[in-house]
């Protein structure tokens, strides 16, 4: 049975990489936001690897993200490694708690069937539009009626035909976000009833995502400004099973020095190739301080002495543009 439990007394973060690649300059600096943000309040860290996507996670790299997030002088109060009361703290390792939320959504008639394919989403669309280049799903496909026992049926199928999406209300999602101020989205128009279960069985980010902070007593969500548009979705989620949403912030994006996307061609910006440059954690945490307003210059800095000087009203609202050769201006300092 799937129950929110209390909110712990104090403040609780979380940082929640991919394990799909490495720990690049941007994870970096929204690791040490969410950090610092925590640790500021005197809250709880938790560290969730969300491995959900087997094929997509790479073997070995959580180890590695989790080195590189100690190396810049980050801790945290419960993880894979540590422990703590609400693991496991891989995802991989979390698929109950997902078909227990999913069980309590159908309990509330919030879920159907779907077996329309992307395809047949994209031939239906006029413009590109939409989230992942969809178009909106559109509530002509509901189904008017339900076999009844689909939902089990569904469940006990070891290849399941059919995805499973979440009913969208139509009614604006208003939130209030540390940095990005407040924002109105109308899910139902910008992505309309939503995919919880992929037709291949695999949970959707959105699901796991929300099941899992809320079961991990989770009061604030820091995170990366390309996720801004999956918070309302986020949102109705919550409030289906029953929680309350936690804080928001979205920190804006690092861009190259071209002003595009880091990419995997922007390969020299990921923390290992900085440190095999030589570049010390305080070199590299005294520059990430620097870029999100809590020091004046990038002079080197462990990640400890900026916690008394983190306030959001100082994290820049603009995608922050890295410098040419980052590694050879900190191997100076
Ligand atoms: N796992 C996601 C990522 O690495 C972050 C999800 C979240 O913070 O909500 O981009």
């Amino acid at each position: 049975m799937f129950a929110v439990p209390d909110l712990p007394s104090r403040p609780r973060g979380r940082y929640a990489p991919s394990p799909t690649g490495l720990l690049h300059v941007g994870s970096a600096r929204t690791a040490l936001a969410a950090w610092l943000s925590i640790r500021a309040q005197g809250g709880t860290f938790v560290l969730r690897v969300e491995d959900l996507d087997g094929p997509r996670a790479v073997p070995g790299m959580d180890a590695a993200i989790l080195d590189d997030l100690r190396w810049m002088g980050l801790d945290w109060d419960h993880g894979p490694d540590v422990g703590g009361p609400d693991g496991p703290y891989h995802q991989s390792e979390r698929f109950g708690h997902y078909e227990d939320a999913l069980t309590r959504l159908h309990a509330r008639q919030r879920l159907f069937p779907c077996r329309v394919s992307r395809k047949d989403l994209q031939e239906l669309a006029t413009a590109p539009h939409g989230s992942g280049g969809l178009p909106p799903y559109p509530a002509s496909l509901r189904p008017t009626y339900l076999v009844p026992g689909w939902f089990e049926e569904l469940r006990n199928h070891d290849a399941p035909d059919a995805a499973i999406r979440f009913l969208v209300k139509e009614r604006p999602v208003t939130f209030q976000d540390h940095v990005c101020g407040a924002v109105t989205e109308e899910v139902h128009a910008a992505v309309g009833d939503f995919v919880l279960k992929r037709r291949d069985g695999v949970y959707a980010y959105q699901l796991a995502v929300v099941v899992d902070d809320l079961l991990m007593g989770v009061t604030e969500v820091v995170r990366g400004q390309d996720l801004l548009d999956s918070t309302a979705r986020q949102i109705l989620l919550i409030e289906a099973l029953g929680g309350a949403p936690p804080a928001y912030a979205h920190v804006p994006l690092v861009v190259n020095a071209d002003g595009d996307k880091l990419s995997k061609r922007d390969d020299g910006l990921t923390i290992q190739s900085l440190r095999a440059a030589g570049v010390t954690p305080e070199a590299f945490v005294g520059y990430l301080g620097h870029s999100l307003g809590l020091l004046d210059a990038p002079a080197p800095c462990p990640a400890s002495a900026l916690v008394a000087r983190f306030d959001w009203a100082k994290i820049p609202k603009q995608p922050w543009r890295l410098e040419d050769d980052l590694a050879g201006r900190l191997q100076e300092r």
